[in-house]
């Protein structure tokens, strides 16, 4: 906000002793005009409060032109307070950055950065601590494989590597039952303990010893980053290197660096590549002042763990997305693998990103940013480009795998040729190989259940969703089920429409691929991994373990088996269909696949024996599937951003979608109709304005409701955010009742 826009609103909405519960508690208050300018939100203020007019002090949230209720019965603010604590004048600045950048109401932003308040008794932090031998372990772990006891077996492995773990990364991340560790217990192999009998484990010499073996391009950019944040000039870097090239130990010595001088770390790692070994790697490093958030944990465990960092008694947290606005008082870096994930955008209002998210806060803190990528977004290597970040490169693989040899097949030669199975000829000929070696490969598609729809052959009749402009999607069970809203339905015998028997299904998801295996290898185990087998958090884990267990020879799967784990013993990887995701009527679909398609690649080969990918495709000549074959990140990049720029679109200029959903189809559209024609008026005469729609949203209707779509495009984003906030200010005028309005800067997906 400048100067004269600060000095125009006389009106501060303060929030008194805030909380999460009282946020959407603001109460007005006149700024006297000795305080006019020095008062924004994010200050603390002392406020006369209720009827005796008590001394309080509260946050200011926001600032208006216009008063709420009349001025005569406005009480003043007394005075800035000096003591104020920076932590809560930074969410809430934060906050009012993001509701201001993104589109959102206030409340909705606090809400979003500040922790739940929720008391709860203290929770239990326990370890497990090893009570025998190596030899005893090990003696152990024969009968425990002798037995096929394989819960057990995953708790001994990973005794022998360390002597204390967390009690919590062995139940959740190694899957393991609390009686398997009750029954470990009883047989006086380990011992369970609350956590404060065992404060600090951290063995420094081990972290030395790993500082030792950096390469010199890793003890580079640590050196540089180290440096400029020494300098006082903390910037934003980009380490662009494949899986294995060692990212991670990069952050580590930067995470260290930080904790040597007193700061702090917040480590967002997507919730999917929360691993065992991942979370390991940190606790070995800094012992028990390192603390995970992630989404099976209650309001009141958060609550409890912002107040350890706000306390002072951890140096690092990990996490995914909300893990950014945890309240470290010295906060010193925040560094974001995989940064060109998806998931690090919201989905709910505030729309925000993590990555400009990070650097706005970073900013606020004096802190630095590091991003980490084997395939960095469009929208950082772009920035890298304009030299807005320092981008480093790690080009090889420090455990020694080879890269993968990468086949593509083209699934029209193969029709010629008169194979019309979903396996090609050197598909096959490669899984076949793979079984009789004992070896285990992974199928990727990249959709789940039986995706594709039910049609009549006979009038071309499809079956849709009576709620969603969708069609249902056929499931083994018999059912036709709605992917956007549940809703399910017994297949018919014959079609609705004109009683034909032909009513049958474009098959082609992950259980008839499950099938389709047994069916051509009689004998081998399949696992299948997609949204409908892992409803639970535990199923997930479940069917990875049992994978890594080597309980099965394939592992089927939608995008979550080409995430985060790693299973040596995969030396062969297939990608049934890679065009799936490149016919997709969204800007994003190249890059998107590209970057799955580069990533299925890299889980083949992890262990010691070399690993082949088969890419099967239609369209072998497009440009993301060649590079991505091609493990060319350069190649491709080079492409896609001469079609961003040549389109206007996100990195090359700023997009923003707005969404209505009504309840009655013409009142969304209309309103967006009007919407357009007042940007018409304002801004018509901005040649780098483009207005596009409204139309219908890509799936029209969603659980009865009605969805329409204006999309801008600008290459400034700051005169999208005027857009914004005009029509904003226009819908709170108009108070709909039945219509929601949203507003997304640069979307991850069109809608
Ligand atoms: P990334 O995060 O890029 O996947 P990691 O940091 O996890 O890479 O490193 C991959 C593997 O290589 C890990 O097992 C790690 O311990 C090991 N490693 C990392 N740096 C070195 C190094 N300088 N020398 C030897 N091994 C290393
Ligand atoms: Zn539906
Ligand atoms: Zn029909």
């Amino acid at each position: 906000m400048d100067e004269t826009t600060i000095k125009n609103r006389r009106y501060a909405d303060v929030i008194v002793e805030i909380s999460h519960e009282k946020v959407d508690r603001a109460f007005q208050y006149l700024i006297p005009e000795a305080l006019l300018g020095q008062i924004a939100p994010g200050v603390r203020v002392h406020v006369p409060f209720g009827q005796g007019n008590k001394d309080m002090t509260g946050y200011v949230v926001e600032l208006s032109e216009e008063a709420d209720y009349p001025v005569e019965k406005m009480k003043e603010i007394r005075c800035i307070d000096e003591k104020a604590t920076t932590l809560e004048s930074d969410l809430i600045q934060t906050a009012y950055w993001m509701k201001s950048h993104y589109g959102s109401t206030m409340i909705t932003a606090l809400k979003t950065v500040l922790p739940v308040k929720q008391k709860l008794k203290q929770p239990e932090r326990k370890k497990v601590i090893r009570r025998c031998g190596r030899e005893e372990i090990e003696k152990q772990l024969a009968e425990c494989e002798r037995k096929h006891q394989t819960a057990k077996v995953r708790v001994l492995n990973a005794l022998l590597e360390e002597e204390i773990l967390p009690y919590s990364l062995l139940r959740e991340k190694l899957n393991v039952a609390a009686p398997t560790l009750n029954s470990l217990e009883k047989q006086g192999i380990i011992a369970i303990e609350k956590e404060h009998y065992y404060r600090n484990p951290v063995k420094r010499t081990e972290a030395r010893e790993a500082a030792r073996m950096l390469s010199a391009g890793q003890r580079h950019i640590i050196d540089d980053v180290m440096a400029d944040y020494r300098a006082g000039r903390p910037g934003t870097y980009l380490i662009q290197g494949i899986t294995g090239s060692g990212k991670t130990e990069v952050y580590l010595g930067i995470i260290e660096e930080m904790i040597g001088m007193g700061k702090q770390a917040i480590m967002l790692i997507p919730e999917i590549a929360l691993t065992y070994q991942t979370l390991l790697r940190f606790y070995k490093r800094f012992g028990d002042r390192v603390s995970v958030i992630n989404s099976t944990l209650s309001m009141g465990e958060k609550y409890d763990q912002t107040e350890r960092a706000r306390r002072g008694e951890l140096d690092v947290m990990i996490g995914p997305r909300s893990a950014l606005f945890t309240p470290f008082p010295n906060l010193g870096v925040i560094v974001i693998d995989e940064e060109h994930e998806n998931s690090y955008k919201s989905e709910t209002m505030p729309k925000y990103h993590a990555r400009e998210t990070a650097v706005q806060i970073a900013s606020l803190k004096g802190a630095s940013v590091v991003l980490g990528s084997a395939t960095p977004s469009l929208e950082a290597s772009y920035r890298a480009e304009k030299g807005e970040y320092k981008r480093y490169l790690l080009k090889e693989r420090l455990t020694g795998g080879m890269l993968p040899k990468v086949y593509t097949v083209d699934l029209r030669e193969e029709l010629k040729e008169g194979n019309r199975s979903i396996f090609s000829r050197k598909l096959k000929e490669l899984l076949e190989q793979r079984l009789a070696a004992g070896e285990q490969s992974m199928l990727f598609l990249n959709r789940r259940g039986y995706a594709g729809f039910i049609s009549c052959r006979a009038c071309g009749h499809v079956m849709k969703c009576p709620h969603c402009d969708v069609s249902l999607s056929e499931h083994k069970n018999g059912m036709l089920v709605c992917h956007y809203c549940g809703y399910e339905e017994k297949r018919p015998p014959l079609c609705p429409s004109c009683g034909s028997r032909y009513l049958l299904g474009f098959r082609a998801g992950t259980e008839q691929i499950e099938e389709a295996v047994y069916k051509e290898f009689p004998g081998a185990r399949v696992l299948r991994m997609d949204a409908d087998s892992t409803r639970s958090k535990e199923s997930y884990e479940k069917i990875l373990s049992a994978f890594a267990d080597g309980k099965a020879d394939i592992l089927v799967g939608t995008q979550m088996i080409v995430k985060g784990h790693d299973f040596p013993n995969v030396t062969l990887v297939g990608i049934l269909a890679a065009d799936l995701s490149l016919n997709q009527n969204d800007y994003r679909a190249g890059e998107r696949t590209f970057q799955l398609l580069t990533q299925a690649a890299g889980r083949a080969g992890r262990g010691e024996k070399p690993g082949e990918v088969v890419i099967q495709t239609y369209q072998p000549e497009h440009y993301s599937i060649v590079h991505a074959a091609g493990q060319d990140y350069e190649g491709f990049y080079k492409e896609e951003i001469v079609y961003r720029e040549l389109l206007q679109y996100p990195p090359a200029a700023h997009m923003l979608a707005i969404l209505a959903v009504s309840g009655e189809e013409a009142e969304g559209n209309g309103v967006l109709e009007t919407f357009a024609r007042l940007v018409r008026e304002r801004f018509g005469r901005d040649k780098s304005l483009y207005i596009i729609g409204p139309a219908q949203a890509a799936v029209a209707r969603i659980n009865d409701l009605y969805r329409h779509t204006l999309y801008l495009k600008h290459s400034d984003y700051e005169r999208l955010v005027q857009i914004k906030d005009m029509l904003e200010a226009y819908g709170k005028e108009q108070d709909f009742k039945k219509l929601n309005i949203q507003f997304d800067f640069n979307p991850m997906n069109t809608y």
